[in-house]
């Protein structure tokens, strides 16, 4: 059989997840290097590189996959509980006084990566802004991203889960 439909298949998902800084940042594995904080069969957590918000987390399907409606129930219902668990994590880790959870879909509806599907879960204090947090009168805690990573992993280790 000359030809293989499965293996174009193949040849074709390893072109498109080339250069996708995800799917990069998780064959690099969990770590401080790849900001990677968690990741199993279908779902991943990695830390923002240029956060909102100290403690801006992302949950993605660990699968490259750009189209919502493409996600299997399994891998939309482990996206949602991870998306709950980071809710709980950041609460316990920062007490902020609120979230932003939220996809776009789209670059038009400014998805930075289109192509591969991301839950934004972004904490939030009182007197902060979408960008920089306003230092008056605030509880926002300024930490560098390694801070941020080295405050957030132990929450992610399988013992506490
Ligand atoms: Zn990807």
């Amino acid at each position: 059989m000359l030809f293989k439909p499965e293996r174009l298949k193949y040849v074709r998902k390893q072109i498109e997840t080339k250069g996708c800084v995800f799917c990069e940042a998780v064959s690099r594995g969990v770590g401080r290097d790849s900001l990677v904080l968690y990741a199993d069969d279908t779902v991943m957590v990695v830390m923002n590189k240029f956060p909102y918000n100290t403690g801006h987390v992302l949950v993605l399907p660990r699968r490259h996959e750009g189209e919502l409606p493409q996600l299997s129930p399994k891998e939309n219902a482990n996206v949602f509980a991870m998306v709950q668990r980071c809710v709980k994590v950041l609460k316990e880790a920062y007490t902020p006084a609120g979230f932003n959870v939220g996809m776009n879909l789209g670059a038009s509806a400014g998805a930075g990566i289109p192509e591969h599907l991301h839950v934004h879960v972004i904490p939030r204090w009182n007197g902060d802004t979408n960008f920089f947090p306003l230092i008056a009168q605030t509880k926002v805690v300024v930490e560098t991203l390694e801070q941020t990573y080295d405050r957030l992993i132990p929450y992610f280790d399988a013992s506490r889960s």
